[in-house]
């Protein structure tokens, strides 16, 4: 190739340039600059709440928002990013766009795993969880990778909205020790736990399965063994299947078992075999998700420890809280406990056999059973409401 070549093939491929570059623009294409790599902002921090607790003495005190859902959104309202606090109330909401001016952080009173909500607080009126929101600021530092970390300030839920928070962090401990059984709360449909709570003080704390919720007045939010006892409630519930009972999932009345005259009950009190063996099953629930075998009132009375026996047998709800808690210890936790409650089970006994029938521990669930006055063998035949 001659020189003269060499310049005419130069000229050409000028041209051809040019010629591309002018349909590039024509057709309106951008043209691609070497891109420069997006620098990822992550806003770290923790949310909290100022609580007393009836366990602790009414020791009021800051506690981490675990298991609470967090939204970062830009200026314009555009969700950057989703997520969930960990259990010590910690989240790290990472987008290239949380660098901007005017990007927020939103923590609800919901806890999501596996893409879905599993349990929530909501309004007694409006029935909408609640929300804080914050402008994302605070020092920012760059890592050798080039993220920039900002730092949160504590983010602080209002005092009043404490209980809220109080009710998520504490079912968080039925749901660590759900087991890998039932069916809820282990990947098939499932409604959401929901607390209806607010600053109504009327009503005490109660499951309504005619709302599939429980309503928790504002005091009692203070008391995680009445936090519990309403879960485990709607989780008796769950664990029947009622909620997919009715005209298609999630619709049609809830079913719910006859629990007769069971108004006043308390742990000591006799009442009937279907009051006492719902009412039981749902301290049990509370003790074993807390470790703590006492029942503390939202006033702060620990007057219930369940490891005494009452009479009378399986008419007593404080027999069976002390059996069941000695049988979760003995085999499996709420395991296999959840496996035997595949269906509705109306007392105690008829819980009881569908353990002996799936082949469990029998042995030293008979002992856990006899040690708070009631017959193994009696109590299966016992009839409901009686
Ligand atoms: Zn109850």
């Amino acid at each position: 190739m001659t020189d003269n070549t060499q310049a005419r093939a130069d000229r050409w491929r000028k041209r051809l340039s040019a010629v591309a570059m002018a349909v590039l623009i024509a057709a309106g294409v951008a043209v691609a600059q070497p891109a420069a790599a997006a620098t990822t902002y992550c806003v770290k921090g923790t949310g909290y709440y100022w609580q007393s607790i009836a366990e602790d003495d009414f020791d009021s005190s800051w506690n981490t928002a675990g298991s609470s859902d967090w939204t970062l959104k830009s200026a314009n309202g555009q969700v950057l990013k989703k997520g969930t606090t960990s259990a010590d109330g910690r989240f790290s909401a990472c987008s290239p766009a949380a660098g901007a001016s005017g990007v927020t952080l939103t923590l609800s009173s919901t806890a999501s795993a596996n893409g879905r909500v599993q349990w929530r607080t909501v309004s007694r009126t409006s029935l909408t969880p609640y929300q804080i929101t914050v402008p994302v600021s605070g020092a920012r530092t760059t890592a050798a990778d080039g993220t920039v970390t900002i730092a949160q300030p504590n983010v602080q839920i209002d005092g009043n909205l404490a209980g809220a928070w109080h009710i998520i962090d504490t079912l968080r401990l039925l749901w660590d020790k759900r087991g890998s059984t039932g069916a809820c709360w282990n990947g098939s449909a499932c409604e959401a736990l929901t607390f209806r709570w607010g600053t109504q003080t009327s009503g005490g704390g109660v499951w309504v399965p005619e709302l599939h919720d429980v309503v928790l007045d504002y005091g009692d939010a203070t008391s995680k063994h009445t936090i519990l006892h309403e879960a485990g409630h709607w989780w008796q519930w769950t664990l029947a299947g009622q909620h997919l009972e009715g005209n298609g999932k999630y619709k049609g009345w809830a079913k719910w078992m006859d629990i007769g005259d069971c108004d006043p009950h308390d742990y000591d009190l006799t009442t009937n075999t279907t009051c006492a063996w719902t009412e039981g099953w749902a301290n049990a629930v509370a003790a074993h998700a807390l470790g703590d075998r006492r029942y503390v009132y939202a006033d702060g009375r620990p007057d219930a420890v369940f490891d005494t026996t009452y009479s009378t047998a399986d008419r007593s709800e404080g027999n069976i809280t002390a059996a069941l808690l000695g049988i979760f210890d003995v085999d499996g936790g709420f395991d296999r406990s959840a496996k035997a409650m595949g269906t509705l089970r109306t007392t105690f006994g008829q819980y009881y056999g569908a353990r002996g029938t799936l082949k469990y521990n029998n042995a030293a669930t008979d002992a856990a059973v006899k040690k708070f006055g009631m017959d193994p063998i009696l109590i299966l035949s016992s009839a409901p409401v009686s």
